[in-house]
């Protein structure tokens, strides 16, 4: 257990010194009180062998007193050095894994993880935060009052020392026993705590559809069957670690009965005297005390030891390299604003990505087009490096995206997603996070220019109203606009747009296209087009099938080609859209 002890002390960081300071404290303030047991068993010794005289009464009165005030001064400063330091050192350790999952690739958020990374920014960081430290002095303040006692004990009567160093070592042993017991056992109560978090969190997202397909009971099942699962994870748990307990519980009362009986022996043989045996007598269940306590509360060890595996083990996931040291350059005559050489990406093994090269010259208008799942999303995301790529280069401006800051790279890209996410904040902070620092009427004049002003204003704060979880109920239209908003603020010279009205009505699609036209105006754009209008208008059309160009050129070019482009178009045109069946 110590093991634990040290792991939380050595993830403490800057608090370290605070936390050592406090168990000093804590370790000063059990031996102050056990010295006043001591002192007071010296006292009725002295006072049964008539040998205590009135001013030696009123040291060991004075002594007591002593004891007694600075034992309180040592409480309060050893609760004050650690009750904050528990909330101090997760509060960094937020700010700390906040900024490792914002490096983390998109890869990572997408393969199943989000119920680890709820678990571990709440349930694991809340039981530390809230257990870590007066557990942690708790834990100390028994091991100190265990080797003292013993210590003590050893002086007093060797062979009352003996027998307490015994029973503690045997209390010892099985309560490490006890302890990596539940260590093992843990690790499959906390899988099931993860799957547990995923399962209501899918439940919860996905309330919706299951409503709308009356899946209520089912959905429900599933949750029900993993709250199930836990249940019965718990109980076995708590099973496999009762009869640990139960022998601490005996080794405790055997230990006082050991020193009783042998304290008894002493005394008729005159080894001691009654004194003595009333002090052992009076203390004996006391003196083991600080060991049951201590490995009777392992679990809480156990948990915080799995949950500081936990959060290692988010933490442990390899970063997105950001170590960049160019800046993109302005645009050069001659040199595209994007470029594709030679692009190959797996999301796992299967190659999604294959040999891709393309640009784009400032200020012209590529689209994307292809049947669903072809890869036209993944070749904007990997753009913003939401991936990296597995071999090939991608170039803004001549320049390797790899070879900049991140910061710097999305600087110049603005993406308007199929799903709009609005943050639970205000209308005005949603927009104003596209460039944190504009001014009011910068962001109210992108407003207008996003056609949202007009909904915004009716809306019952204007700008200052909520949005998100809890607030104004806005249509996909309204958020879509608001998020067009948002990069009509930013301004950056590339705009990538997944044009995603099909399930927008026809109000909100019309004053989406006027959003989108303002903020295409002199950007290079690229499209992940699915209105013909737009794709005819692009200075080239890339055709994408299976993760590969295979067709690119404008309109004319292309329908002259008679190929997959021109199949799309007839389609389109007897209006049903791409279908692999079609052009596979
Ligand atoms: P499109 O945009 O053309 O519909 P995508 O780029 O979204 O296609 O997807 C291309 C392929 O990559 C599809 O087979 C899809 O299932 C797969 N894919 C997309 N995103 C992921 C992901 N995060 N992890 C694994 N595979 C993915």
């Amino acid at each position: 257990m110590i093991g634990a002890i040290k792991r939380i002390i050595s993830v403490s960081g800057k608090y370290k010194g605070r936390i050592c300071a406090a168990f000093i404290f804590a370790f000063l303030k059990s031996v102050l009180q056990n010295a006043s047991l001591i002192l007071t068993v010296l006292m009725v010794d002295q006072f049964f062998q008539g040998t205590i005289a009135g001013g030696s009464f009123l040291k060991y009165g004075l002594g007591l007193l002593g004891c007694v005030l600075a034992q309180a001064l040592f409480i309060h400063l050893a609760d004050r050095l650690q009750s904050a330091s528990g909330f101090m050192l997760m509060a960094d350790m937020r700010v700390k894994l906040g900024e490792h999952l914002r490096r983390l690739p998109m890869g990572y958020f997408t393969s199943g993880n989000i119920g680890k990374i709820s678990s571990v920014l709440s349930t694991d960081m809340v039981f530390i935060e809230e257990n870590s430290m007066q557990s942690l002095a708790d834990a100390m303040n028994y091991f100190f009052s265990a080797a003292i006692f013993t210590i003590f004990m050893l002086f007093f009567n060797p062979t009352l020392g003996i027998v307490t160093l015994v029973f503690s070592i045997i209390m010892i042993i099985v309560g490490e026993i006890k302890y990596h017991k539940g260590l093992a056992l843990s690790k499959d109560r906390q899988e099931q705590s993860e799957s547990l978090t995923k399962a209501v969190l899918d439940y919860v997202e996905g309330i919706g559809i299951t409503k709308t397909y009356n899946l209520l009971g089912e959905k429900s099942k599933e949750m029900s069957d993993n709250f199930e699962k836990s249940f019965k994870e718990s109980i076995r748990f708590e099973g496999k670690m009762i009869p640990y307990g139960v022998v601490i519980n005996i080794l405790f009362e055997l230990g006082a009965v050991a020193l009783g009986f042998v304290a008894s022996i002493l005394y008729l043989n005159g080894s001691i005297n009654i004194t003595a045996f009333l002090g052992v007598a009076l203390f004996m269940l006391n003196i083991f005390i600080p060991l049951r306590v201590v490995y009777m509360e392992s679990e809480k060890f156990t948990i915080m030891d799995k949950c500081l595996d936990r959060i290692e083990s988010v933490m442990a996931q390899p970063e997105l390299v950001d170590a960049g040291s160019h800046k993109i350059s302005q645009v050069k005559e001659g040199v595209p604003a994007v470029e594709f050489k030679n692009v190959r990406f797996a999301y796992d093994s299967k190659e999604t990505i294959s040999d891709v090269s393309f640009s784009v010259m400032n200020g012209d208008t590529v689209a994307l087009v292809g049947p669903s799942g072809s890869g036209k999303s993944t070749l904007a995301n990997l753009m913003a490096r939401f991936w990296d790529i597995d071999s090939g280069e991608i170039l803004i401006n001549g320049t390797s995206i790899k070879d900049v800051p991140l910061k710097n790279l999305l600087e110049q890209i603005s993406m308007v997603f199929q799903n709009v996410y609005l943050f639970k904040d205000t209308v005005y902070n949603n927009i104003i996070m596209g460039r944190p620092d504009a001014t009011r009427e910068e962001v109210i004049e992108a407003a207008k220019k996003a056609r949202c002003y007009d909904f915004i204003m009716s809306l019952p704060d204007g700008f200052d109203t909520m949005v998100g979880e809890g607030g104004a109920s806005l249509s996909g239209g309204e958020k879509q606009r608001i998020s067009i908003a948002r990069c009509i603020l930013k301004d950056s010279p590339i705009v990538i747009l997944d044009e995603a009205t099909a399930s927008i009505d026809a109000d909100n699609e019309a004053a989406i296209q006027q959003a989108i036209s303002e903020l295409c105006k002199g950007k290079t754009l690229i499209i992940i087009a699915h209105r013909l209008k737009t794709i005819k208008d692009s200075d080239c059309i890339l055709v994408v099938n299976n993760g590969k160009i295979v067709e690119r050129g404008n309109h004319d070019e292309l329908m002259q080609n008679g190929g997959i482009y021109k199949n799309f178009v007839d389609i389109k045109n007897s209006d049903s859209g791409w279908c692999k069946r079609k052009i596979g």
